[in-house]
């Protein structure tokens, strides 16, 4: 016989985004928290996720706000709280490198961090000796020109800490179902009332979706639907060769948007040659959590891998796994966290512009104070409202793609 649950507020995914913000519901005695997961915590996009923490809205993507910028620090100094709980999350504090290999690219990438009005205390310009000195000689000081450091930006393991977040939900008294599929919502005179699962109903009168690349499948039955383009995202993984673990993150915008950071004495890294919008990939996004295209890392070998063996010289940059997860990039590349218009008690949390971990921790406080209490007394929330976007505007993927904003 299929159970009921009754529930005060049910979460719909287990990643970064349904976990920060079922642990913020439960610090606000939010009342029952239940998280529905259709696989186990981390196992979707977070768990492919890079680590990345940093205050990218201090001159890197100029699309992000002062407003992104709190939430990013705040991202920071909850994950350093969370390491000193659980140390497993691998959390390193030695700071985001951005770095020129040309002079054009350090005008259009690396000026504008050393230069913004909000660049936080201790920005420092750094010379190509300075570089090979920060990054314990991985990188080459032949290959760049200079660079910028953001000495307070972390990293971290974005799997291990999506399910300590979900081990602080159960301490804290939230339930966490896993391998349970949310099959449908419950709507009764137009208002959200719960949702069946493959296992059996939860009654809950608030319903938030925080189910990444699976968010319109849920809402597709009620003629609703958000402007998400569900971008395939490849993280490459090189064996241990010996690379120091105070190495800070490194960026190098004019390598296609390389990134690049130590992992576990090897190096993991891609660029935007391991990226591509689903619907230029056949099948792109079926119910498995994790994508698989090979065509991807053999792409990031033909096209990134000279380049990066010149910035990268002593180092194995040979490709022992590889990862991949779908972000949802939005039209202006902002996060969506807010009600979703004329469904009372249905909300969504998502459209993490491949951005949700560093902005999971800070979007989860959002939506739980606007949950809670219908709004927040520490942020305005209103740049990430879903009624932003009018209806229909972007029919398409690919009406969503042309829409985006370039980084710069
Ligand atoms: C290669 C790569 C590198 C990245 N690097 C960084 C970085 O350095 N810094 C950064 O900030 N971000 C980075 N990101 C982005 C970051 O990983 C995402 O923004 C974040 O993981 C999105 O979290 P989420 O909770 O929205 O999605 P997910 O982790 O996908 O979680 C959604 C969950 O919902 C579950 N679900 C779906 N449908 C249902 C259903 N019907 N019923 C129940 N459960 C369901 C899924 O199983 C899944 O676990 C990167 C991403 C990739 C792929």
């Amino acid at each position: 016989m299929p159970d009921t649950t009754d529930a005060d507020v049910l979460v719909v995914g287990a990643g970064i985004l349904g976990t920060s913000l079922a642990h913020h519901l439960l610090l606000r005695g939010a009342g029952r928290v239940v998280v529905v997961e259709a696989e186990t915590p981390s196992a979707a996009t977070s768990g492919a996720g890079a680590g990345f923490v940093g205050l990218w809205a201090a001159g890197y993507a100029n699309f992000l706000t002062d407003t992104d910028l709190e939430l990013e620090q705040y991202g920071i100094d909850f994950y350093r709280r969370l390491a000193e709980r659980t140390p497993d999350i691998e959390c390193r504090t030695n700071g985001n490198l951005y770095l020129a290999t040309t002079e054009s690219g350090w005008t259009q990438w690396v000026e504008p961090v050393l230069g913004h009005p909000l660049a936080p205390k201790g920005t420092r310009q750094l010379t190509p000796h300075d570089i090979g000195t920060v990054t314990g000689g991985v990188v080459a000081p032949g290959s760049v020109v200079g660079g910028a450091l953001h000495p307070g930006g972390i990293q971290i393991s974005a799997g291990r800490a999506t399910r300590a977040l979900a081990a602080s939900v159960r301490e804290l008294g939230g339930e966490i179902r896993e391998r349970t599929r949310v099959t449908g919502l419950i709507v009764s005179d137009g208002a959200v009332i719960g949702a069946l699962t493959d296992t059996g109903l939860i009654r809950a009168r608030r319903v938030v979706l925080a189910c990444g690349a699976w968010s319109n499948e849920l809402l597709r039955p009620l003629g609703h639907r958000l402007p998400l383009l569900r971008m395939v995202a490849t993280r490459v993984v090189s064996p241990p060769s010996g690379v120091p673990d105070t190495m800070p993150t490194v960026m190098v915008p004019d390598l296609y948007g390389l990134w690049l950071r130590a992992h576990r004495s090897g190096l993991t890294w891609g660029n935007g040659d391991g990226y591509s919008p689903s619907y230029e990939l056949d099948d792109a996004v079926g119910t498995e959590s994790r994508p698989h295209y090979p065509e991807l890392v053999d792409r990031l070998r033909e096209r990134l891998l000279p380049g990066l063996r010149t910035l990268v010289p002593e180092h194995d940059l040979s490709i022992d796994r590889w990862l991949q997860g779908i972000p949802c990039m939005t039209p202006d590349r902002s996060f969506l966290a807010g009600a979703v218009p004329g469904v009372p008690g249905l909300y969504v949390l998502g459209g993490d512009n491949e951005a949700g971990v560093t902005h999971g921790p800070g979007l989860g406080r959002l939506m739980a104070e606007e949950i809670d209490t219908g709004g927040s007394d520490w942020l305005d929330a209103s740049p990430y409202r879903l009624d932003r976007f009018e209806a229909d505007r972007f029919p398409t993927e690919r009406d969503v793609a042309d829409a985006m904003p370039a980084r710069r």
